[in-house]
């Protein structure tokens, strides 16, 4: 059995969270907003398999500064129940709907760099494309070196550039149709790298209609042990370590 190193738990039925988490060894759960963070919370002291991350998640609108702080201030209070800050980041999907003023992201974005710092915890971060640029400027300002780019996409240049420092990326089931993340697990050390869901986002190929959980994962660690050339037990094994060290399970 795998960790789901990101799954959103919260937006699962509740009769449906026992299952699921019969298929993986642990999950980090990240959190939407401050409803989110709570409901996750209780999550994880209702199940020990669940290790939480609190957070605000960028592609959505931007919460008022009385909620901004709220969740800061509730961050705090809970930082010794949580692994990590998460889901943070910033909207690139978002942007490709509309037109946004991206500087306001960035600000949340940098305060959440801030709140890792300050409470000494990792960050679970949503930056693909040229947005992973920018965090990365934004990490390295603040030498924050536990960051962990989920789902992660990027052009060779950012890619070098966060290897050399060490941070982390997660694979989605997506890897099993599709050829750009083929091409990220080749270039990336399996070192810096883990498994996850995205959880209950839907997949497609061989996943279509099939409900995400973690025993999806399975095929994403076949794709990396045939890329690294690899068995599957020895990638499994890589990976999960990865995951126990870099959240400290
Ligand atoms: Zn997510």
């Amino acid at each position: 059995m795998l960790i789901d190193a990101h799954i959103h738990l919260d937006k699962y039925k509740e009769n449906d969270i026992p299952t699921l988490l019969e298929e993986a060894e642990r999950v980090i759960a990240v959190s939407m907003n401050l409803l989110s963070s709570e409901k996750t919370l209780k999550l994880s002291k209702a199940y020990a398999k669940v290790k939480a991350a609190f957070g605000f998640h960028p592609e959505q609108p931007l919460p008022s500064e009385a909620e901004e702080n709220a969740l800061f201030d509730w961050i705090r209070q809970h930082a010794h129940d949580m692994v990590a800050i998460g889901e943070v980041g910033l909207p690139y999907y978002l942007r490709q709907e509309k037109a946004i003023d991206e500087r306001p992201y960035v600000a949340l974005l940098e305060r959440f760099i801030g709140l890792a710092k300050e409470l000494n915890k990792p960050i679970v971060l949503h930056a693909v494309y040229e947005d992973a640029t920018i965090v990365c400027d934004l990490l390295e300002k603040h030498q924050l070196t536990k960051a962990h780019f989920h789902w992660f996409k990027g052009d060779a240049t950012v890619i070098e550039r966060m290897i050399h420092n060490g941070y982390f990326i997660s694979v989605t089931p997506d890897c099993t149709y599709e050829a750009e993340i083929k091409q990220l697990i080749k270039k990336y050390p399996i070192e810096l790298m883990m498994v996850e869901t995205d959880g209950p986002w839907p997949f497609e190929g061989p996943f279509d209609n099939k409900r995400t959980s973690p025993w999806i994962m399975d095929h994403s660690i076949e794709v990396i042990a045939s890329i690294k050339g690899l068995a599957t037990h020895e990638a499994a094994q890589i990976i999960t370590r990865n995951t126990t060290t870099f959240y400290n399970l």
